[in-house]
């Protein structure tokens, strides 16, 4: 296929996003953004230079792939129209609310030929895009993930919402089975949770942990890897990174800690900077993450291969946000039962 044909359905924030993306590039044409919101539809098709449907399903034999950022419940009924069909599709994160439905269109796609992407932006961070050239083997994650309250995604708690972002990242830096998962959360603004904590331990020992709020004053997202002799910490938001090793010269064994007293050091931090620890930024290649992931997929139906973050990778981290669900379900029933 020579440049696919695009459409995006749902052009409230993020629709819209894709939409911009998606008609700078190149390889992809965009014709048409489909809103039941038509006035919102029309804004956003006059700015992009495409037309409107206010039914998807009037797109069907139009478009090669579609881009799917409706509220969460509606995506499984909506991809399961297009893979039905013959479309491509990039399904907005989470890919589903329940894992029936994303099982049903992994299976889908995967019988009918199709690409499913998922939007799991954060994998196209430029500062994830670094830490991945580190390939580091990680013993312990520690993600951070919290934001004001926006006023969307209330269909959905904070676990499905933010936190599945550090899930998916997690999964992808820890290549091993879930051994074990404890979480606790509270609910502020409604029945759905929006703090939220998880703890998951993985059949090879490691450990992560991630931490969602969006009842915060501030927004912060943020990760520290502990990896053999290697530390990093990493800024999704800043784009940044930085990179602690054992020093060469406490490699070579040239230095012994033990045998330092630091008191006698004029300027301790300045000593292990430079005898025992090494510090570095890590190398980040500024680019922009949703163009990225629309680039990917655009590409991935173009070239006939799997986009970076497939149908499975979707599954698998809105299977394990559903074991955390289950843990904040039952430390707030503890947490009742405890208190009467
Ligand atoms: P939103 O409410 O701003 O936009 C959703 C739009 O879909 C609205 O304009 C609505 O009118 C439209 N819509 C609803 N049903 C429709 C239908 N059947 N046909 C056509 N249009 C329909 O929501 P949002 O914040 O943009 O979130 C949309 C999706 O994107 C959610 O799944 C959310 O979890 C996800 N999201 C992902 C990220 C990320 O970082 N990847 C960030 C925000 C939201």
């Amino acid at each position: 296929m020579s440049r696919p044909r695009l459409a995006v359905i749902g052009v409230g924030h993020l629709g819209t996003r894709h939409a911009e993306k998606l008609s700078r590039i190149a390889q992809a044409d965009l014709i048409a953004v489909c809103d039941t919101h038509t006035e919102r539809a029309a804004e956003v098709a006059a700015a992009n230079g495409c037309r409107t449907v206010r039914d998807y399903r009037q797109l069907t034999d139009q478009v090669d792939a579609v881009v799917i950022a409706t509220p969460t419940a509606t995506h499984a009924e909506v991809a399961n129209h297009f893979l039905t069909h013959g479309v491509h599709c990039l399904v907005e994160k989470p890919i589903t609310s329940d894992c029936a439905s994303a099982e049903e269109l992994v299976a889908l796609s995967r019988k009918m030929d199709l690409r499913l992407a998922v939007g799991h932006v954060e994998r196209f961070n430029p500062a994830m895009v670094a830490l991945n050239q580190l390939e580091l083997a990680p013993r312990f994650v520690e993600c951070y993930r919290i934001s004001p309250f926006r006023f969307r995604s209330l269909d959905i708690g904070v676990v499905h919402d933010l936190m599945i972002h550090d899930l998916d990242i997690i999964l992808h830096l820890i290549p091993h089975p879930v051994a074990s998962i404890e979480a606790f959360g509270v609910g502020v603004f409604g029945q759905c949770e929006d703090i939220a904590n998880a703890r998951i331990s993985f059949t090879d020992g490691s450990v992560a942990t991630a931490t969602a709020s969006r009842v915060s004053i501030k927004s912060e997202r943020k990760i520290r890897i502990f990896a053999d002799e290697t530390y990093v910490t990493l800024d999704f938001e800043q784009r940044s990174g930085r990179i602690l090793r054992k020093g060469e010269k406490l490699r070579r064994g040239e230095v012994d800690p033990k045998t330092i007293d630091p008191t006698t050091l004029d300027n301790p931090m300045a000593f292990i900077l430079s005898n025992l620890i090494e510090m570095q930024n890590l190398q980040v290649v500024e680019g922009d993450a949703l163009e990225a992931e629309d680039t990917d997929f655009v590409l991935s139906v173009r070239d006939g291969r799997d986009p970076s973050v497939t149908g499975e990778h979707g599954l698998r981290a809105l299977k394990v946000a559903e074991q955390v669900v289950a843990g904040v379900e039952r430390s707030l029933e503890a947490a009742r039962g405890a208190a009467s």
